[in-house]
């Protein structure tokens, strides 16, 4: 089996400004990949790069590779691109949800490279799609959610329904773009959960961008470290030292190591949320229909 992601000297300049620097890493497929870096030092331009989202520098041998199949060399993107995003996942900081569509919706979206774009305009789904969607959304524990309208749930749920969106997309690679940095820490722990059920369960293949070290040590075994669009670290997150976190985050580094992530005994996860759940929202009675005798 190929590697999941082969990163080749990959440098990128916005202007003058080197945001990536010759970065280099190679992931193999099932690892849960922990990607930290200070504010600035390239985590989510290297995500966008890996996901074809972003060419690099026209000069030197840059490439990347999903899956064994190119998405980009020496800045331009391959023709296949289309084929190797639609099994990769994202999951976003801002979650990405369409707010006004209801929850299950929003994860048969995940289908939307798979099916012809007449039937996504007119939001279609078969019923197998449909049972797809509600099974993925078991999966996260939000079935019960599947008709409620995306902006009712809590912060921590949406991410769960963009991690559901990869699931019916069956994705074998999921790009995950500081996914906590704007939930609580229960909340955040839930969605990690989450990443760390579908890599061990599924298989699939996570790299995670993250700002609170301490959790990139609980669940990650592997961590990369960014500094300056460089790879100053890459391996096993036990042996990341206060020394490197140090140079990573200069005084921040105390503070991040002391982010607090235990679940408080007896704590409801999805209350503690940053955005509390509204009322459910009516759905359009052709979306019932399709619901209905599922
Ligand atoms: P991180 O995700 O680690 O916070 P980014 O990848 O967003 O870092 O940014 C890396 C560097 O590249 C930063 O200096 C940022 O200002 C710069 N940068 C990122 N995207 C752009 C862009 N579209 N235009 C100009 N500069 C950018
Ligand atoms: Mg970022």
């Amino acid at each position: 089996m190929p590697p999941a992601i082969v990163v080749s000297n990959l440098s990128k300049h916005f202007g003058p400004r080197l945001a990536l620097n010759a970065v280099s890493l190679t992931i193999d497929p099932g690892e849960l990949v922990a990607l930290i870096g200070a504010s600035g030092s390239g985590k989510s331009t290297l995500l966008r790069h890996i996901a074809g989202l972003a060419t690099a520098d026209p000069t030197g041998s840059s490439a990347v590779e999903v899956g064994g199949r190119c998405v980009q060399r020496m800045g331009r993107i391959a023709p296949g691109v289309r084929d190797i995003r639609a099994a990769t996942g994202f999951v976003f900081q801002q979650f990405n949800l369409v707010e006004r569509l209801p929850v299950l919706t929003n994860v048969l979206v995940g289908l939307l490279n798979r099916i012809p774009v007449w039937r996504s305009s007119l939001r279609q789904f078969t019923r197998e799609e449909i049972r797809v969607g509600l099974q993925a959304l078991a999966r996260v524990g939000l079935a019960e959610h599947a008709l409620q309208r995306a902006s009712t749930l809590s912060g921590g749920q949406q991410q769960r329904v963009a991690i559901a969106r990869t699931l019916v997309q069956r994705a074998s690679v999921v790009l995950a773009d500081e996914p906590i940095a704007s939930l609580d820490p229960t909340s955040a722990r839930r969605v990690m959960d989450m990443l760390a059920k579908i890599n061990g369960e599924d298989g699939t293949t996570v790299v995670v961008s993250i700002h609170q070290v301490d959790i990139a040590l609980h669940y990650c075994r592997r961590t990369i470290a960014l500094s300056h669009g460089r790879v100053v670290f890459d391996g096993p997150s036990s042996s990341l030292s206060p020394q490197l976190l140090q140079k990573l985050y200069g005084d921040e580094a105390s503070e991040l190591l002391n982010t607090a992530t235990s679940v408080p005994a007896g704590s409801r996860p999805d209350r503690d949320a940053i955005m509390s759940p509204g009322e459910s929202s009516p759905v359009s009675p052709e979306f019932a229909a399709l619901f209905r005798g599922n």
